[in-house]
């Protein structure tokens, strides 16, 4: 059923154990893009496929051309001259989790923007472009580290290659990860899923573990799963969440 802001309100209003699961939609407000709208990543003309360039096959074999892309298309929001902040959805839910309403944010994002708006309780399905190790030694290394490297970033201590935390393509989920998120949704008396296109997998079947009736869908387009939806809103995730009182 599509709803207003005024259902919306009301559903938050009587629920206390609302889990939030997000995707790359939830930034583009902050000014990140997207991989699947019209102007998203998906949609610019690069040598590879950015699923091939986002693969861990990628990065083992042309290390330099996954560090290029990776720098200018993921790092350059985070490290650049303009850094992303949090939006209006980012806060709400930080302030919803403050109020003891909100028990979890489920996200496929790698920004780290929920943390920054004051989420504690955070999954981050596909981890973070803040973390950073050195393949040899395990040194953390921040992310302003691999954006001015030149080339391939290197350790500092033992010479090592560093790896960003992030879940390339071809690689599995952590498992703590993924169980905290699943524990959450099933203990969820609200879940509301926001700015995903619901198809990349094993993230998007998350969704099954939900057994309540409140399944809210906010994304600007239609996604591959709305009809399993309880309520759905269409449009910005930000401009929503900023109509909310908590
Ligand atoms: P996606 O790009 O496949 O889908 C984004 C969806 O959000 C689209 O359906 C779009 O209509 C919607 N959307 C865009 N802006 C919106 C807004 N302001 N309000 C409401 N809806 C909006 O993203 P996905 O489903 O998260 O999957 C892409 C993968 O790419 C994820 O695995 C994620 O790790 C990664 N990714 C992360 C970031 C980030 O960290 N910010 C950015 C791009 C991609
Ligand atoms: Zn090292």
């Amino acid at each position: 059923m599509e709803i207003g802001i005024a259902k919306l309100q009301d559903l938050i209003d009587h629920s206390d154990n609302i889990v939030f699961f997000g995707g790359a939609g939830v930034s583009t407000e902050s000014g990140i893009k997207d991989f699947r709208s019209v102007d998203g990543l998906y949609h610019m003309k690069f040598k590879y496929p950015p699923e091939t360039m986002l693969s861990h096959s990628f990065f083992v074999s042309h290390k330099e051309e996954f560090f290029d892309f990776y720098k200018d298309k993921l790092l350059e929001c985070t490290c650049g001259e303009n850094p992303a902040k949090p939006n209006p959805a980012h806060l709400k839910l930080a302030e919803l989790e403050k109020a003891g309403k909100l028990k979890a944010v489920i996200t496929q994002n790698i920004d780290g923007l929920h943390q920054a708006a004051g989420s504690r309780t955070v999954y981050e399905l596909h981890g973070s472009v803040l973390r950073n190790y050195c393949q040899k030694c395990h040194k953390g290394f921040p992310a302003s580290y691999l954006y001015k490297a030149d080339g391939i970033p290197k350790c500092d201590d033992c010479g090592g290659d560093i790896k960003p935390d992030v879940v390339l393509y071809e690689e599995g989920l952590d498992s703590d990860t993924m169980n905290g998120a699943i524990r959450a949704i099933m203990e969820a008396d609200m879940l509301i899923i926001g700015g995903t296109s619901l198809v990349v997998y094993p993230a998007a079947g998350l969704i099954d573990y939900y057994r309540g009736d409140k399944l809210v869908l906010i994304n600007y387009d239609a996604t591959a799963r709305d009809s399993v939806a309880n309520y759905s809103l269409h449009g910005k995730i930000g401009e929503i969440f900023s109509q909310i009182t908590v």
